[in-house]
């Protein structure tokens, strides 16, 4: 349980999007310039209080980390590298957005180690696009992709988005289409859920978002696993599809819910059976980690049995579940002693199905799989 993954968030965005209750700011260079230097503390700080091993997964997440120039980008990944040592064969990831990328940029992330890219496409029609309060259109998307390939990316997602206002199972389908044809190596694709606080949900309140019926919904969700399936695409989790040997492995340690570090405004990270959470506002994050200490707003030891419920509900959204063996080997204790009452009652209801090595959600499951995650809460 010693942490090998290391998730840096960078909360900078050109503008805000509708839907987006991530902690991403606009913001100027000088700023951008001053969190570079607080990251690089913070993660001095993090390498040196906090249990580690060489790092097998390394995600830059936002925000869009290619908001930085040139210059901020190779800061970027300077100070991962003054702090931490990486394993060999590390994945190091690095999410952007349609046109924050340029050739000499991509550049500086392929020599300081990334090896894969995460471009939040979200839908290949222009018209949804603006709805969403997205910057790019569809023709920034060819040609952001077509610069990562040229500067040697072989690992790239595409994230689209579903269930959004003005979507019809149709459009639905042509950007399924579009995405095909680009071939990227992983694919994930979300349903839209409107948050607090955002645009979105004072829109919905006074009854102007306009959202397809659930039943399109629930449509275009089946229609991306059938497609998907169909083109080779392996669906190992409940949102995400990857060709052979391009599973994202950051992602499956939070599933596997296993310890992994953060750093930067407003990250969560998880050592010790602790779950910490940073301060989210950059000026805060900023000072406190100039001032030479660690910015954590809250941490919270996890008890084990909620650290057993997290495994199951965490470990459910992968399409092969949860191993009885991987419980007992994590929690000293058999699967079936907790929870073989919940477990029984879902497999009744053929939303899970249980053999002899595990336990998994049914394809029936799948769109409602946070009923099937409530059971297992105490
Ligand atoms: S690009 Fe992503 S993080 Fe930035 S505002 Fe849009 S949804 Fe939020």
């Amino acid at each position: 349980m010693i942490p090998s993954s290391l998730y840096i968030h960078i909360p900078f965005c050109a503008s805000k999007c509708y839907y987006c209750d991530f902690n991403s700011y606009v913001s100027t260079g000088e700023v951008m310039d001053r969190y570079l230097d607080a990251l690089d503390k913070e993660i001095e700080l993090l390498a040196g209080e906090l249990p580690w091993r060489p790092l097998e997964t390394v995600f830059f997440g936002g925000g869009t980390p290619t908001m930085f120039d040139v210059r901020q980008t190779e800061r970027m990944m300077q100070i991962l590298h003054r702090h931490f040592r990486l394993a060999e064969g590390a994945e190091v990831s690095v999410e952007a957005n349609p046109g924050t990328v340029t050739p000499e940029k991509l550049r500086v992330l392929r020599e300081g180690g990334a090896n894969r890219l995460s471009f939040g496409v979200q839908s290949f029609n222009d018209s949804i696009l603006k709805k969403l309060g997205r910057l790019h259109d569809t023709l920034t998307v060819y040609h952001s992709y077509e610069k990562a390939r040229q500067a040697g990316f072989s690992s790239i997602n595409l994230d689209l988005m579903f269930g959004l206002p003005g979507q019809t199972v149709e459009i639905f389908a042509d950007s399924l289409r579009r995405v095909l044809e680009l071939q990227p190596e992983h694919i994930s694709a979300y349903s839209l859920k409107v948050e607090e606080g955002t645009p979105f949900a004072i829109w919905q309140e006074k009854g102007k978002l306009h959202l397809p019926p659930e039943e399109d919904d629930l449509a275009m969700y089946r229609l991306l696993i059938d497609t998907l399936a169909a083109h080779g695409y392996g669906m190992y989790e409940i949102s995400n599809f990857a060709k052979k040997g391009h599973v994202c492995q950051h992602n499956q340690v939070y599933w596997r819910n296993e310890p992994y570090l953060a750093a930067g405004a407003g990250a969560h990270g998880y050592v010790n059976n602790v779950r910490y959470v940073n301060l989210s506002s950059v000026p805060e994050y900023t000072d406190v980690c100039l001032s030479g200490l660690r910015p954590v707003a809250g941490q919270e030891t996890i008890p084990e049995p909620i650290q057993r419920e997290d495994t199951m509900i965490l470990g459910l959204r992968m399409i092969r579940g949860v191993e009885y063996s991987r419980f007992r080997e994590r929690h000293g204790v058999e699967m079936g002693d907790v929870f073989g009452g919940v477990i029984e009652e879902c497999v009744k209801k053929r939303l899970l199905v249980a053999d002899q090595v595990g336990v998994r959600l049914s394809r029936q499951a799948l769109p409602i799989a946070n009923e099937v995650f409530a059971a297992f809460l105490g």
